[in-house]
């Protein structure tokens, strides 16, 4: 889309403007990297984000926006709606938010929203590198937490770096939040809401490879606790083993998943996806001893539900599932698992058409990555849904390419953050307006 074909379609940024906005993104974009790189080096693993959050508020501090900080307190949220159960110490689930205040209000809120969290890195000898120790090679910036989400973080902040390499700042309140939770409960975001942070459109940096969410399933975390009966393995057949039983119990569940699978030709957006709904055994242990018949064996759970669907109902069918397999079992039947909810238990959401904010970022997109913005299905969780369902805010979950998130030698690809840097901080002047810098 050309700069004229963009004034055209109602921009409000003036069109002489745009090329030197993608230029100030350029002029900043080594600093941006090396600062991606700073965040990627802090192993801002569950329990431990407190370090990078507090790099993120010195750099947030040093640009001059003002700095709310604070510990996320369950007793503040759990009565929330969008609160997932919390089986851990908050003590370092710290959010920091950013806030710029312009002289004059005159254009459209924001919120800038990007997660500090990453998920463990599974076995290290399996990465190329150590995976908290960054590193760029040709179009990669690799390392755990890369893609997912510190890149997005730094272009949130890059992005507003860029105006005020011009002289401007937005015309209007800009949040930038960095908040933790993101990989397990969503609460972090949910905070943030709480504690009254608002506005007229989110933006969260999500690596969605320059597309935009438009439908997110919601998440369901469950943990699955077995006892069987301990003997000696020569009286094996006496026993019940807790692990055997266990894999009775995961068959069940992928019988539901194909059979939540099968709904989707009936699920607005998920009509075309050929498998939405992953319920995923993402953890087990049991057992203490290899010549006894294990008496205990748990697992963790992860199940995605399509928008509009309550998660307790969701829950209530998964123990159906597990209480149905356990009929025919001869020491489960009469000793049923206990199933324990320890994180995520969200809603999904959809992202309606048409919002003023997804026709701004469609007009940023085309003139920074020079192709039309496509919107897709994401089927994993995102903290969109505490904006669009609770906040009644239009959120753009949109952001670079990257690869093997939540895997080994995870990556993001450096002319992907780059443009969308750009394109941010085009929507950041059209939706908010600018005024100079006095
Ligand atoms: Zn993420």
């Amino acid at each position: 889309m050309s700069v004229a074909v963009m004034k055209q379609q109602g921009s409000h940024l003036e069109p002489e403007l745009v090329s030197p906005i993608l230029r100030a993104v350029e002029a900043r974009f080594e600093e941006q990297i090396a600062f991606t790189e700073e965040l990627v080096r802090f192993p801002s693993l569950r329990g431990q984000e407190h370090t990078a959050q507090d790099f993120v508020q010195r750099a947030l501090s040093q640009r001059g926006y003002a700095i709310d900080r604070w510990t996320i307190d369950v007793e503040q949220i759990k009565e929330h709606p969008g609160f997932s159960p919390v089986t851990v110490s908050y003590e370092n689930a710290v959010n920091v938010v950013g806030t710029h205040r312009p002289q004059e209000e005159k254009g459209r809120s924001l919120i800038l929203n990007g997660h500090i969290d990453v998920v463990p890195t599974g076995p290290v000898e399996q990465w190329s590198r150590p995976p908290f120790e960054p590193y760029c090679c040709a179009d990669w910036l690799y390392g755990r937490g890369s893609g997912d989400m510190k890149a997005g973080i730094a272009a949130n902040v890059f992005a507003l770096d860029a105006l005020q390499e011009l002289g401007y700042q937005p015309a209007a309140t800009v949040y930038v939040q960095s908040v933790t939770e993101e990989e397990c409960t969503g609460n972090g975001a949910l905070a943030c809401l709480q504690r009254g942070y608002r506005a007229d459109a989110a933006i969260i940096t999500e690596p969605m490879s320059e597309t935009l969410v438009r439908a997110n399933v919601g998440v369901i975390w469950f943990q699955v606790h077995i006892r069987g009966v301990p003997v000696h393995v020569l009286e094996a057949t006496e026993g019940s083993n807790a692990i055997l039983a266990a894999y009775d119990l995961i068959k069940a569940l992928q019988g539901l998943e194909a059979r939540w699978n099968a709904k989707r030709s009936s699920q607005r957006y998920f009509e075309d996806l050929d498998h939405p709904i992953n319920i995923n055994v993402g953890k087990i242990a049991g057992g203490d001893w290899a010549s006894s018949v294990p008496a205990w064996c748990s697992f963790d759970a992860r199940a995605a539900i399509y928008p509009g669907e309550d998660p307790r109902e969701a829950a209530l069918e998964l123990e159906t599932c597990l209480r149905e397999a356990c009929r025919e079992h001869p020491f489960l039947a009469n000793n049923p698992p206990e199933i324990e909810y320890n994180g995520f238990f969200t809603e999904g959401y959809v992202l309606e058409e048409g919002s003023d904010a997804e026709k701004t970022l469609a007009r940023a997109h085309a003139v920074s990555c020079k192709e039309s913005l496509e919107a897709k299905v994401s089927p994993a969780y995102l903290d969109g849904r505490v904006f669009v369902l609770y906040g009644d805010t239009p959120c753009l979950v949109y952001g670079p390419h990257s690869e093997n998130i939540h895997g080994f030698d995870e990556r993001v690809s450096l002319d992907s953050i780059r443009r969308v840097t750009g394109a941010i901080a085009l929507f950041i002047a059209e939706w908010c307006g600018l005024e100079k810098i006095s």
